[in-house]
């Protein structure tokens, strides 16, 4: 029954030919992720730091930070968490401001001392917790600020080694969800650790529309930006996830699998069914769909190829 099936064991999706693929969740809490490890995700995609801040009514200090993230690392020994610096701005203001100015890690960059407790929370987690840390920036737009995110990382990893307290340096990723990280996809792709798409932001940007529940995904525009992106992190051999919320519509996900996606990140309710839909897939005949979906020139015609209703 349903139940059972939520209950199913992580780590062993696999397409017919036996590439592992991973169904991951996308969390605001250690508490979450304990939620998405009873739905079998392998992992936590995207864990989104900043809810930690909107839910205590300000940022929590480095002690706090580096429980949170430790806690969502021992839910998943053996697999890997992505914890995304905060990204405030937007919908999702620091509290007590409105929301204006920089967004994501340029917001960061903006706050250096904010940003150097968060990174050395996420150093002494990365030791204190059980499974794989990778740290993603969110929101990124030029190439410098992976670099700048860089060597903060590198200032804070020297201080711990001279303070004597137990750290470990977290991979880095990047969230390609802005067109100005499609189009400089190769470049970040060749300095990090792993891509996370980010659809939600990237089909509000693409189509230039304000945000709202159910971003247009299947609009030939954003596939194609989806299809760059993808192909430009396979080109450089970084992991690709893809953390937007359109992959939890199943027959979008395998869509990704066919474009070069080894692992979805989606709600944590949505796992089972997207696990289901991927374990055994025929990755020649997604990359089929994914080609055709690249080559269409209207959102109708991609949403029939993915059985939905336009
Ligand atoms: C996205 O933009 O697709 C994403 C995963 O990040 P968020 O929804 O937190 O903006
Ligand atoms: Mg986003």
């Amino acid at each position: 029954d349903a139940d059972s099936l939520a209950r199913e064991t992580p780590g062993d999706v696999r397409t017919a030919s036996g590439t592992p693929l991973a169904v991951t969740a996308n969390v605001g809490s250690s508490r979450e992720a304990a939620v998405a490890l009873e739905r079998g995700a392998d992992g936590v995609g995207l864990f989104r730091s900043e809810f930690l801040a909107l839910r205590s009514d300000g940022v929590p200090d480095v002690d706090a930070q580096t429980e949170a993230y430790a806690a969502a690392l021992d839910r998943f020994p053996e697999g890997r968490v992505a914890v995304r610096t905060f990204d405030f701005g937007g919908d999702k203001p620091l509290p007590g401001t409105d929301g204006t100015g920089p967004r994501g890690v340029a917001g960061s960059l903006a706050t250096p001392d904010r940003h150097r407790d968060q990174l050395r929370a996420l150093c002494r987690a990365a030791a204190d917790g059980a499974g794989d840390l990778t740290v993603v920036l969110p929101h990124v737009t030029r190439v410098e600020e992976v670099t700048a995110v860089r060597d903060h990382l590198d200032a804070v990893t020297d201080e711990l080694a001279e303070e004597g307290v137990a750290y470990e340096r977290p991979d880095l990723g990047v969230m390609v969800e802005t067109p100005a990280a499609v189009e400089l996809a190769p470049e970040l792709a060749d300095r990090v650790a792993s891509v996370s798409l980010g659809t939600n932001d990237l089909a509000r940007y693409v189509l230039g529309t304000t945000r709202d529940a159910d971003p247009e995904a299947t609009e030939p525009a954003v596939i194609r930006a989806i299809e760059r992106a993808v192909a430009a992190a396979n080109d450089a051999g970084v992991r690709v996830r893809c953390c937007g919320e359109a992959a939890a519509d199943p027959d979008f996900a395998a869509m990704l699998v066919g474009f070069g996606v080894t692992e979805t990140s989606v709600a944590p309710d949505a796992v089972p069914a997207v696990r289901r839909r991927l374990d055994g897939i025929d990755a020649d005949a997604a990359a089929v769909v994914a080609e055709r979906a690249a080559a269409a020139s209207t959102k109708s015609e991609v949403d029939s190829l993915l059985n939905r209703e336009s």
